[in-house]
């Protein structure tokens, strides 16, 4: 079995590579195959946007015969904030453009979220995770990590919104966390041991047997 993960993010290949491990399936990135994704993701919803990257690869592969026993995936995600009506969301990756620096980007969610009670602050990251298989058949699963969003930004590790990312349970930001802390913890964790557990289910992929 070959699992293609359609992302070009190298921090999301190791948490994949990592989760994925007790699975008999050998599992590559979109670099390891020798392609790029060049897809809009113009989806108003994180389900549609996860479906464009699956289906753009799978209309890649398919036509030339390199579908067999292969399941492609790719994700989608989010920072969802109550407060905001659940901006950025979908738009997270683009919100204020692409190409701004996140000290500037989260400076201005601090600033619009100063007045925010304590108890009004509830955000979420959300990852939805698509997979298709060798027939077309689409299986999709979708979760989010819950925390708040912190009075000032801190912590050095993660990517993105991380630093202003509060766990109350944890006492820090999900920026900082390790990156082996937030794996256990992470919306894009917990949507891809569920996605695994859909997959065992339909007898796709099964779990490696011990040496
Ligand atoms: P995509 O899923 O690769 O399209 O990325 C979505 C965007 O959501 C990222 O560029 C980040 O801005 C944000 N995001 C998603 N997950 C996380 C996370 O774990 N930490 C910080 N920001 C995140």
């Amino acid at each position: 079995m070959r699992i293609v993960f359609a992302t070009g993010n190298a921090g999301k290949m190791r948490e994949i590579r990592d989760i994925l491990a007790d699975i008999d399936a050998e599992v590559y990135s979109l670099k390891d195959m020798g392609l790029h994704s060049v897809a809009d993701e113009t989806g108003e919803t994180f389900a549609a946007n996860a479906l464009i990257k699956v289906r753009e690869i799978y209309d890649i592969l398919k036509p030339s015969g390199d579908m067999k026993d292969t399941i492609i995936m790719a994700d989608d995600s989010g920072l969802c904030i109550d407060a905001m009506g659940g901006a950025p969301g979908v738009h997270s990756a683009r919100w204020m453009g692409h190409d701004t620096d996140y000290k500037i980007k989260n400076q201005a969610i601090l600033d619009e979220m100063k007045d925010v009670p304590e108890e009004k602050r509830g955000a979420g990251f959300v990852c939805h995770i698509s997979a298709i298989d060798e027939e077309g058949r689409v299986y999709d699963a979708e979760g989010e990590m819950r925390g708040r969003i912190a009075y000032e930004s801190r912590g050095r590790e993660g990517f993105g919104y991380d630093p202003i990312f509060y766990l109350p349970e944890m006492g820090m930001t999900s920026g900082e966390l390790s990156e082996e802390e937030k794996n256990k913890i992470s919306h894009r964790g917990k949507v891809l041991r569920m996605m695994k557990e859909i997959l065992k289910g339909e007898g796709l992929i099964r779990e490696r047997e011990a040496e």
